[in-house]
C-alpha cells in the first residue's frame, strides 16, 4: 500500500509499546491526527511477554503517596502524572474496555483472563478506535531536527513528519523484542543527559554447581542473606528460583539492583538458609524425628523430608555423608552438618545477568529535563518522551506498566490541539 509521506500529522509516536499505544490512542482521542511508527510486524511484543505472558498490568497500591514511594527519586516527579492518570484510572481504564482486573499477592494485578495480549487488544482497539494510522515494519534509523524541534523521524527511504513527536522507544532490556535502545542514541544527539542503562531488574549469575544442579526448581521459602569480602550486606526472605546460571525469580530480581551496587565493591558471597522460620536446634530435633521414623531407610530416601521438596541430592553433594548411608548410622557429628548447611548453604555471586534476560534496565532520559506535568522535552519543543526512556527506577511489581501507562497518557492528553 502506498503511503503519503509528504502529509505532517498531527503527532508521530514512535514505539507501539505500552507507552507508545496509550500516548498515540490518547492523543487520537482528543481529536489529533496521529500516525504510530513501529518497528515490528506487531504492536507490543514486549507487553505480550510481561508477567510470564499473564501481564502485571498495575499494582493495585491506591493511596498515592505509597505507590510512589516505590518509585525512589522520581516519586516527587511523578506527583502531577499520576495526579492526571493514577492506578484507579488504570483500572477503570481496563475494565470498562471489557478487561476486569484481579489483584494478587503483593497487590499486583492482572488481567482476570491471565493473558497478556488480551492486554495489547484493548490498546490496539483503543488506538483503532481513535483512528491512529498504525505504520509496522517501519524502524526509523534518525531524525532532522533544526536544534529546536523535530522535523521528522527517517527511515531509509522515508521521511515521516508531524507537528509533535511522542518518542515511546523503551529500554534495552530484552532486546529481542525491539527494545534496543535507539531512542537513547537520538535523545543523546539531542543534547539530552542520558545516564547509561545497565539491567536493573534482572537475575544473578554463581559460580556453585550444587545451584545450576537444582535449575527449574523453587524453594517457596528461604532467607538469603548477602555478604561482601565476608561483612553481611543485607538479607530478603521468600521464594527463590534455581536456574542453569544462578538464581531468579522477583525476589533475586528486585535484589539486583543492590546487589550491583555491591558488586563494584568486591566480591559477594550468599547463604541460603532454606528454613529460617525454624532454628538450629529445632531443625535438629525434626531430623532426628524423620531418622528415627526411618532407622533402616537410605539418607537417599528421606531426602525431601528433610531438605526442601527436590532439592536434597544437590544439597548433600556439599557434603562428604554418602547417601546410601542408613539413617540410624549417621553420626552426631554429621547430623549436625547437616543441620548446619540447611540454615546457611553457600554460593558465590558472578555477577548480573545482561539486558537478554532484564525485565527493567535502569538509565535513560534524566528527569530534570522533562516538563513534569506534559512530560514534553525541555530541549525540544515539539517532543514528549515516555515509559521506559525515563531514568525512573521501581522494583517488579506492575510499577513499570503503570508507568506507562501513566507517561503515555499525559504525554497524549498534553499535545496541544490546532
Ligand atoms: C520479560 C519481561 C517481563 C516484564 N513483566 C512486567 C510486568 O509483568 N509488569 C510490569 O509492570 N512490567 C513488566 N516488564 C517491564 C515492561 O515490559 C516495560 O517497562 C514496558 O514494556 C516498557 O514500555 P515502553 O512503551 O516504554 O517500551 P517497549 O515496551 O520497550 O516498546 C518499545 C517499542 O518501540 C519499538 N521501537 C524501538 N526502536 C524503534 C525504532 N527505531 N523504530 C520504530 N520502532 C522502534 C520497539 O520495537 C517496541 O515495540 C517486563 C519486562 C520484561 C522484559
Amino acid at each position: 500500500m502506498s503511503f503519503n509521506t509528504d502529509r505532517i500529522w498531527d503527532v508521530i509516536v514512535i514505539g507501539g509499546g505500552p507507552s507508545g499505544m496509550m500516548a498515540a490512542g490518547r492523543a487520537a482521542e482528543r481529536g489529533l491526527s496521529v500516525l504510530l511508527l513501529e518497528k515490528n510486524k506487531s504492536l507490543g511484543d514486549k507487553l505480550n511477554i510481561t508477567g510470564g505472558g499473564r501481564c502485571n498490568i498495575t499494582n493495585a497500591e491506591m493511596d498515592r503517596n505509597a505507590l510512589l514511594k516505590n518509585y525512589g527519586d522520581a516519586k516527587d516527579f511523578l506527583f502531577s502524572p499520576f495526579s492526571q492518570f493514577g492506578v484507579k484510572d488504570t483500572f477503570s481504564f481496563f475494565e470498562s474496555r471489557g478487561l476486569p482486573l484481579i489483584i494478587e499477592a503483593r497487590k499486583r494485578a492482572f488481567p482476570a483472563s491471565q493473558k497478556a495480549v488480551d492486554v495489547t487488544k484493548v490498546m490496539e482497539r483503543y488506538i483503532a478506535d481513535g483512528r491512529v494510522t498504525v505504520k509496522k515494519g517501519v524502524k526509523i534509523t534518525n531524525i532532522t531536527t533544526n536544534k529546536k524541534i523535530i522535523l521528522s523521524a527517517n527511515t531509509s527511504s522515508d521521511k515521516f513528519k508531524a507537528r509533535y513527536f511522542i518518542l515511546a522507544t523503551g529500554g534495552l532490556s530484552r532486546p529481542e523484542t525491539g527494545s534496543t535502545g535507539d531512542g537513547f542514541s537520538w535523545l543523546r544527539e539531542l543534547k539530552h543527559t542520558v545516564d547509561v542503562p545497565s539491567p536493573d531488574i534482572v537475575p544473578i549469575s554463581v559460580e556453585d554447581k550444587w545451584v545450576k544442579d537444582l535449575s527449574g526448581i523453587t524453594m517457596s521459602f528461604m532467607k538469603i542473606s548477602f555478604y561482601l569480602d565476608g561483612v553481611k550486606q543485607f538479607s530478603k526472605t521468600g521464594e527463590i528460583l534455581f536456574t542453569h546460571f544462578g538464581l531468579s525469580g522477583p525476589l533475586i530480581m528486585n535484589s539486583a539492583k543492590d546487589i550491583k551496587k555491591v558488586l563494584r565493591a568486591g566480591t559477594i558471597t550468599a547463604l541460603i538458609d532454606a528454613y529460617p522460620d525454624t532454628d538450629q536446634s529445632a531443625l535438629e530435633k525434626h531430623i532426628i524425628k524423620v531418622f528415627n521414623n526411618n532407622k533402616n531407610k537410605n539418607l537417599k530416601n528421606i531426602l525431601d523430608e528433610i531438605t526442601p521438596l527436590g532439592t536434597g541430592e544437590a544439597i548433600f553433594s556439599l557434603l562428604t555423608i554418602p547417601l546410601e548411608t542408613k539413617t540410624h548410622s549417621v553420626t552426631k557429628e554429621q547430623r549436625k552438618q547437616i543441620v548446619h548447611l540447611l540454615k546457611a548453604l553457600p554460593l558465590t555471586v558472578t555477577g548480573l545477568m545482561g539486558f537478554d534476560r532484564a525485565v527493567v534496565s535502569d538509565g535513560g532520559v534524566d528527569l530534570k529535563e522533562i516538563d513534569t506535568k506534559t512530560m514534553k522535552s525541555r530541549l525540544i519543543d515539539n517532543l514528549y518522551i515516555t515509559g521506559d526512556l525515563l531514568n525512573i527506577s521501581r522494583p517488579s511489581g506492575g510499577f513499570s506498566l503503570q508507568l506507562c501507562w501513566t507517561t503515555g497518557f499525559v504525554a497524549g492528553n498534553s499535545i496541544p490541539i490546532g
